[in-house]
């Protein structure tokens, strides 16, 4: 089985190197995007693996067709870079629906803590012999309250880890999971009650059509002044002018960003050379309250060891029996609904 690998960085080699040779699949690596520009250098290939930032479009779609490609491995769980409903038919999709939820919610926190305890601000000052503590304030996150939106996977893992911290829990999602709320220290409750409620908002909800700009400005405005905006689920969650807006106005106390709205000419790759066209993303930069991580959140050993291995086991329970459980249906969005897993 030949699959062309897209948007490829030596940390993916390794880990999938590793689980291609024990399954009898071939990858070849490529460091640009897939898009309609790249598509036919799957020419030839069995299918294509693509990351959050590849474009998987109806365009590329058809000429992935034309070509005989038919299978799109996503090498993470969001899939909002595949025009699912075009793909019907047409395409198997496959996803990595779960890889170490903590890797991603332990940088939720680690992101929280460095801004609100200034830890990017003191880094500096002590590398340079600056010990002085001015401007340095921080606040205890004990007793105070998290807004949680989207309880899957990544967002139970944020809460537990905040309870850990004292804090209590507001929580959102379109479908509550069941056994959550305690109703003391977690509770479910509508989205405005958390906006208007919560110390803190974090989001990890998927990106849909519903949840595209979840945070705009009218949701700000409902937010406590001060209020810490955590993104480490997918940027067009936020819409990063009204963000800006909210941080210029001091309505917004700080943000901690993993992920941005335009991010994907931008985020993995070293432009440090190059003068950043986005205005809004440098200002967001610049603002000494805003951290942003350009989409590190799943980057830890146990996550990238995960994803290599779903992904080859998903090429390899299709190739041998034309099914894989992990296959995505552009109908329930997941494969939950899809008990016999046939999507094409
Ligand atoms: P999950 O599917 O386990 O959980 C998503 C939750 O969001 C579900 O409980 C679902 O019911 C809820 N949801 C769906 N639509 C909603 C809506 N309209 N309003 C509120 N809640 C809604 O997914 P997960 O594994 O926890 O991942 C969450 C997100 O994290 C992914 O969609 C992906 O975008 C992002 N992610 C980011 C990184 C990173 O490196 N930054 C890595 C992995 C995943």
């Amino acid at each position: 089985m030949k699959i062309a690998f897209f948007d490829a960085k030596p940390y993916d080699k390794l880990s999938f190197d590793e689980q291609a040779a024990q399954h009898g699949v071939t990858f070849k690596y490529f460091e640009t995007k897939l898009n309609e520009d790249t598509v036919d250098l799957a020419h030839g290939f069995d299918g294509v693996c693509v990351f959050v930032n590849d474009t998987v479009n109806a365009a590329v779609i058809d000429r992935l067709c034309e070509m005989n490609v038919r299978i799109v491995a996503l090498r993470c769980a969001g899939f909002n870079n595949v025009d699912m409903k075009y793909a019907f038919g047409k395409l198997h999709v496959f996803r990595v629906p779960a890889y170490s939820p903590y890797a991603v919610a332990e940088h939720t926190m680690a992101l929280l803590l460095t801004s609100i305890r200034r830890i990017h601000k003191a880094y500096i000052r002590t590398k340079d012999f600056n010990f002085s503590l001015s401007g340095l304030t921080g606040f205890d996150l004990h007793g105070k309250t998290v807004g949680v939106i989207g309880t899957g996977r990544i967002g139970r893992v944020f809460i537990d880890i905040c309870r850990g911290f004292g804090m209590r829990v507001l929580a959102y999602d379109k479908f509550p999971a069941a056994g959550l709320d305690n109703g003391d220290t977690v509770k479910y409750v509508p989205l405005d009650t958390l906006l208007c409620h919560s110390d803190i908002i974090s989001l990890h909800c998927p990106l849909t059509e519903e949840t595209h700009h979840i945070i705009d400005e009218a949701a700000l405005e409902q937010c406590k002044r001060g209020v810490v905006i955590l993104n480490t689920s997918r940027g067009a969650l936020v819409d990063a002018e009204a963000l800006l807006a909210g941080i210029k106005s001091r309505k917004v106390g700080a943000a901690c960003l993993d992920v941005y709205e335009e991010e994907s000419d931008l985020f993995f790759e070293d432009n440090s050379g190059h003068i950043l066209e986005d205005d809004t993303l440098a200002r967001l930069i610049s603002m000494p309250n805003v951290i942003v991580t350009s989409h590190q959140a799943f980057l830890t050993e146990e996550a990238l060891a995960n994803i290599a291995e779903t992904t080859v086991n998903n090429l390899v329970q299709f190739r041998e029996t034309q099914q894989c459980p992990n296959e995505l249906c552009y109908r329930c969005g997941t494969t939950e609904d899809c008990k016999d897993g046939k999507c094409f």
